[in-house]
């Protein structure tokens, strides 16, 4: 049985941060419902398949854009989370810092795109904050994290830790994994433990141009992920994390649906209930007691995979 993380990084992002109060009643609009003249391909969408399947997701909420603009949309993303019963996260995108309307620390000056570019002093401050209001915008118990576009190091894991959250899932090989200064240039496959933290790594493989990827919905087909799933059950691997966004089953411009995708999600979750006695979709667990593992068998997809995603991607590209 191989343990699956469904994963779900929400966030809002408004087209430019010049404009921002102007244009985030429509950005919220956009990256939560994903309104397009086909019909709306936003979270409620998504929560619709995973309940078709029975099936239940991580999702990773970035909270500090409310410190700009208000609790009530915050609420409004939790309300739509725990309605859907699904598991409520913290994400932590530091581009917010220097927008929220009082200072959250004494230097917000200068924007700042990844966490560990911030102190441990700074970093415990904007885990506290961020869990804070995510809490109170009623998620319930916050106990897993993943910080915005991987960008962690091993002073967010201390921070983490003096914040009572035991779980990190931000180490990614394919980005930003070699720069958290953690298991540098290895590729780590199973949760390990570091810093007295479990941490889960995004589940990267070698594709047939032998280059390292990660899981994600829009970045790999369906028969690739597939392939994947297969072949960790295989090797005995504990974990398989799988990412996704909250917008990506729109197109680039977030206008109209990429059925491609949407196809995608849709074949996943029929896998994933058609096959429970492979795989269990779950959430995290803290593992302290597992003692880091030697890591064998980085997961592979074979070149005609890789083919046949640059055909799909292509057609995405040129037809959604
Ligand atoms: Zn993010």
């Amino acid at each position: 049985m191989l343990d699956v993380h469904f994963t779900t990084d929400v966030e809002i992002w408004c087209d430019n941060w010049s404009r921002i109060d102007e244009q985030f009643p429509e950005a919220f609009q956009r990256y939560v419902y994903g309104p397009t003249p086909q019909g709306n391909f936003g979270i409620p969408y998504a929560l619709k398949i995973l309940a078709e399947h029975g099936l239940k997701g991580v999702f990773f909420v970035e909270p500090l854009f409310s410190t700009r603009f208000g609790k009530k949309p915050l609420e409004e993303i939790v309300g739509l989370l725990k309605e859907a019963n699904q598991d409520i996260q913290l994400h932590l995108h530091t581009e917010w810092v220097d927008e929220s309307i009082k200072p959250i620390l004494k230097d917000t000056k200068q924007k700042k795109q990844y966490l560990r570019n911030f102190t441990l002093a700074e970093q415990k401050i904007l885990l506290k904050v961020s869990k804070d209001l995510l809490q109170q915008a009623g998620s319930g118990p916050i106990s897993a994290f993943r910080a915005g576009s991987f960008g962690f190091n091993r002073d967010t894991l201390k921070a983490l830790k003096s914040n009572c959250i035991k779980i990190d899932s931000s180490y990614n090989q394919s980005t930003n994994g070699a720069k958290s200064g953690i298991c540098t240039g290895e590729i780590i496959t199973d949760p390990f433990e570091c810093e007295g933290i479990t941490e889960y790594p995004m589940t990267v493989f070698k594709d047939g141009s032998a280059r390292l990827r990660h899981t994600q919905l829009t970045a790999c087909t369906f028969a690739e992920i597939e392939g994947l799933l297969w072949q960790a059950l295989e090797h005995r691997k504990k974990s398989f994390v799988i990412l996704t966004h909250n917008f990506e089953l729109l197109n680039r411009n977030r206008s109209r649906p990429d059925y491609v995708v949407i196809n995608r999600l849709k074949k996943l979750c029929k896998l994933l209930d058609q096959n429970r006695d492979s795989f269990k979709v779950c959430g995290f667990e803290e593992k302290l007691e597992e003692k880091r593992m030697e890591q064998k068998n980085i997961p592979t997809s074979s070149r005609w995979r890789t083919a046949g995603r640059m055909i799909e991607q292509a057609y995405r590209w040129r037809f959604s």
